[in-house]
């Protein structure tokens, strides 16, 4: 979602004639856009204002504006301690970026601008095109977030739950397809708890799959609690949307669950993943993982470990349990950290091992890949087949924006390796 947002920010600042630069010593203005989600989110801001700093140390200083969930969470702080900031924005605020530039251009006073304003925000940032020209393009349909699981800061950084109107979003999704848009990633802290007027996320789904030339939909991240029989349903029945879910669970004992407040069971959680391979038999399955939360024994952790080797999850991102102040589980007791850290080394052995075997399978076995750029070294193109998959392929032809059957050669941990099969169409997927 910051991929989003950075990249609309970028259009925003356009309108005031700024333009994006990979050189960093030669930039008016530096915008850091931020993530509160674990620790060291805020030692990461002072790292890198102390890099910018370095490289400004005999040139004017550029306008520093400090942006994301940790100006939402501790903008006065910051702007206290590091008077290099010369704004805190947050992300229901980036509509009033291009105002705080022209102010700053004018020196004046630091500026703080938390509050949440989300429907000024899209309806400024809607009237701008977005020139995003990926051939997998992201596209926010929702933000914010009112479970409160206790462990979690977005509620508090993101705000409330708000859903953007289909109008805009096909608009928008038009919009990139004609920069050349090939896939749509929608966004939202929980995706599938979109609804505008009572039209859900598979109401969307299959409004933007009628785009001609958009070939694949995903979506991410969703939770459980919000995964309806209509999204099931489109699953079944929608060719574009990827068999690839995201489907955090966190902890694989319900005992946790509970004191997470993430208000499913996971017997109920296996029923949503049935449901799912019920309909779409060759659908796979990501998660994240939290691993040491207060109060969690071994056996408890055992049944995180047991429900990964029962789903066989592809890809899986575990973390432990990082107390983030103004949460409820801030202030509870943290189990042994040298027993959380072995917990973490254990799991994601486990996951790895997973992962590691199914790749294995894939060789000599055909996947269907959209290839999205040319790398740098070389004739080789990456891409990504249906499961999300990096691919990477040679090629002496343009591959950028095809669909293509590749046969897979050999795997890493983290990419596919194949040869595209010569005339293949996008429909003849065999993995
Ligand atoms: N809304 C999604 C859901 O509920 O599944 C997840 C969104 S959250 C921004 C992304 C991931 O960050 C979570 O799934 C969780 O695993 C991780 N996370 C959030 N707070 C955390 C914390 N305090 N410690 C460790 N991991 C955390
Ligand atoms: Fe955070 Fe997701 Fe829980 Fe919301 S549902 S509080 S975003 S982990």
């Amino acid at each position: 979602m910051n991929e989003y947002d950075s990249n609309r920010i970028l259009d925003l600042t356009k309108k005031i004639n700024y333009t994006h630069t990979d050189n960093l010593c030669e930039a008016d203005c530096y915008i850091l856009n931020t993530c509160h989600i674990r620790e060291k989110a805020t030692d990461k801001v002072y790292h890198d204002i102390g890099r910018v700093k370095k490289k400004f140390k005999n040139k004017p200083k550029p306008i520093v504006l400090i942006v994301g969930c940790v100006a939402q969470a501790e903008g006065n702080i910051l702007l206290k301690k590091e008077k290099y900031i010369d704004a805190i924005i947050g992300p229901q605020s980036y509509h009033q970026i291009n105002d705080t530039i022209s102010k700053l251009e004018k020196k004046l006073n630091p500026i703080n601008i938390t509050e949440f304003d989300v429907i000024e925000k899209f309806d400024s940032l809607n009237i701008l095109k977005n020139t995003d020209n990926r051939i997998s393009s992201f596209l926010t349909i929702q933000e914010g977030c009112d479970k409160f699981c206790k462990f979690c800061v977005v509620p508090y950084t993101r705000g409330a739950e708000y859903s953007r109107s289909m109008e805009e979003l096909v608009s928008e999704a038009n919009q990139l397809v004609k920069n050349g848009a090939r896939e749509i990633n929608l966004l939202g802290q929980n995706v599938n708890a979109y609804n505008f007027k009572g039209k859900k996320l598979s109401d969307l789904i299959k409004e933007i799959s009628k785009i001609k030339n958009l070939k694949r939909i995903r979506y991410t991240t969703s939770h459980p609690i919000d995964f309806s029989e209509d999204l099931i349903e489109v699953h079944q029945k929608c060719e574009k949307l990827m068999p690839l879910i995201h489907l955090p669970v966190q902890s694989g004992s319900n005992k946790i669950l509970k004191a997470m407040n993430r208000k499913h069971t996971i017997e109920e959680y296996l029923e949503i993943v049935r449901k799912l391979i019920k309909v779409k038999p060759d659908i796979k399955f990501s998660s994240d993982f939290i691993i040491g939360y207060p109060g969690e024994t071994y056996d408890d952790f055992k049944k995180t470990v047991k429900l990964m080797t029962k789903i066989r999850f592809i890809n899986s991102f575990s973390f432990i349990f990082s107390a983030r102040p103004g949460t409820p589980a801030f202030k509870l007791d943290k189990i042994n950290e040298k027993d959380a850290k072995n917990r973490l080394l254990e799991f994601q052995q486990v996951g790895e091992d997973i992962k590691s075997n199914y790749r294995k399978k894939l060789i000599n076995k055909t996947v269907n890949v959209l290839f999205e750029n040319k790398m740098k070294s070389g004739n080789k193109y990456f891409g990504r087949d249906e499961h999300f998959n990096s691919v990477i392929v040679e090629s002496n032809n343009d591959l950028t924006g095809k669909i293509k059957n590749v046969n897979i050669v050999k795997v890493n941990q983290n990419t596919l390796f194949g040869e595209v099969i010569l005339n293949s169409s996008q429909t003849n997927y065999a993995a």
